[in-house]
């Protein structure tokens, strides 16, 4: 064996250990990535002991290495693992290696530089995102732990894909659970308010330190496409349309017109802003999805395509049943809204809303409508929202298509 010292035990033996209690391990033996805080031997390394971001070295109750993690007390998830190769502790190398297989994955499933180039767990690297417009980047960090990276990250970033610019939108209220402040901010270079983002024929004109989330929903890319595929001639209906992604590229592939209705005036500026720059025509209504739609059903407009596409209803489990409730009923909403031989796409993008709960949702708005729905499509999130399959939270996006006849 090698004689030159190894920067492994070296980088495990300065690192604090955080040690777990009987048995344990085994959630991370599968692959799992968390430690929750029940999990922890307190009396050998307390919690209280370690401040939000901290890196430590995961041992077992037999104090064999499990990988490294970071900590956060204040959170139920206590700790994040970020590696298990002791040769590589956590820092601006392991960044870059978990980038540039990242970056790889995406290379082969996208022609153009526009993505999630890194989502959180599902990439190995808990708590970040990161999305690519170009030669753009905004970055998201959730959690102390990659707050505190931020710096090494800002270096990966620029070493393995070489940005002009770099944007945190740190502004998700999930921050406040790991004590961290919300804010915007460029990390450097120059990043524009307005990027254009190309899909489906259609340059999206996206607002990005103004828009929601990173300024775009590459997630639903993939359920875009399909509803596009069966736009020729229809009349469009999208709910919840944010920036117009669904129906405008419906219009560019034919659908005869296209309605979007939202409730932000900012995104439907931008829907209007890219139908003009396109030469595509739209119908926006703004106002509340529940309202609008009932107002149609009033109006007795119909349908042929009906893309339902919400916020998250159930954001934590105990939002369960009202989420649910508002799931069933904007299901039934649309449903009166589709013509005979209709299709309705059903989206949710909650985990704890569990796929069969939103089919069911149709299928009882079918029954109550007296129609009769048969699932056509399965669909869920892109391949660059790539799913950690020991970790089910990070399949999240529900995409069903419905054909919807009868009634
Ligand atoms: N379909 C979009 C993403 C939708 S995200 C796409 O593919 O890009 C959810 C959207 O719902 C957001 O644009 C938000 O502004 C809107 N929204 C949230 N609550 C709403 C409500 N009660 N009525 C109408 N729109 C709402």
């Amino acid at each position: 064996m090698s004689s030159t010292p190894e920067p492994a035990a070296a980088a495990a033996t300065s690192l604090s250990p955080l040690a777990l209690k009987p048995r344990e391990e085994r959630r991370l033996q599968a692959g799992h990535l968390w430690i929750f805080s029940n999990e922890v031997d307190v009396e050998a390394t307390p919690l209280t002991a370690f401040t939000p971001g901290d890196i430590v070295q995961v041992r077992s109750s037999g104090d064999r290495f499990l990988g490294y993690a970071y900590v956060n007390p204040r959170s139920l998830i206590s700790a994040r693992v970020l590696g298990r190769d002791p040769d590589y502790p956590p820092g601006k190398s392991l960044l870059v290696h978990r980038l540039k297989v990242a970056l790889a994955l995406r290379k082969r499933f996208h022609v153009e530089p526009f993505y999630r180039l890194a989502f959180g767990e599902g990439d190995l690297l808990p708590g970040l995102v990161v999305d690519r417009y170009g030669d753009v980047l905004v970055a998201q960090a959730a959690t102390a732990g990659m707050d505190a990276m931020k710096g090494d990250i800002e270096d990966a970033l620029v070493k393995v894909v070489a940005p002009k610019g770099l944007l945190w939108k740190n502004d998700s209220p999930m921050r406040e659970l790991e004590g961290l402040e919300r804010g915007v901010a460029t990390a450097f270079g120059t990043v524009p308010d307005y990027v254009d983002v190309p899909e489906g024929g259609v340059n999206f004109h996206v607002p990005l330190a103004a828009g929601q989330k990173t300024g775009w929903y590459f997630d639903q890319s993939a359920n875009r496409a399909l509803v596009a595929r069966h736009a020729a001639g229809a009349r469009v209906l999208d709910v919840f349309s944010y920036a117009g992604a669904f129906g405008l590229q419906a219009k560019r592939a034919g659908a005869a017109a296209v309605t979007c209705v939202d409730s932000s005036k900012g995104a439907l500026e931008a829907a209007s802003a890219t139908a003009d720059a396109n030469g595509l025509e739209v119908e926006l209504l703004e106002g509340d999805a529940f309202e609008t739609l009932e107002a149609l059903a009033a109006e007795r407009r119909r349908f042929d395509l009906v893309v339902v596409d919400p916020p998250a209803f159930i954001k934590r489990k105990k939002d369960h049943p009202k989420g649910l409730a508002a799931y069933r009923r904007i299901n039934q909403l649309a449903m009166q809204l589709i013509d005979r031989d209709g299709l309705l796409m059903s989206c949710s993008c909650s985990y704890h809303l569990a796929p069969g709960e939103l089919v069911d949702a149709v299928q009882r708005a079918a029954r109550h409508q007296g129609r009769f729905v048969q699932l056509v499509s399965v669909g869920g999130q892109a391949p660059d929202h790539p799913v950690h399959p020991a970790i089910d939270e990070t399949r999240y996006l529900r995409a069903f298509l419905f054909r919807v006849s009868g009634g």
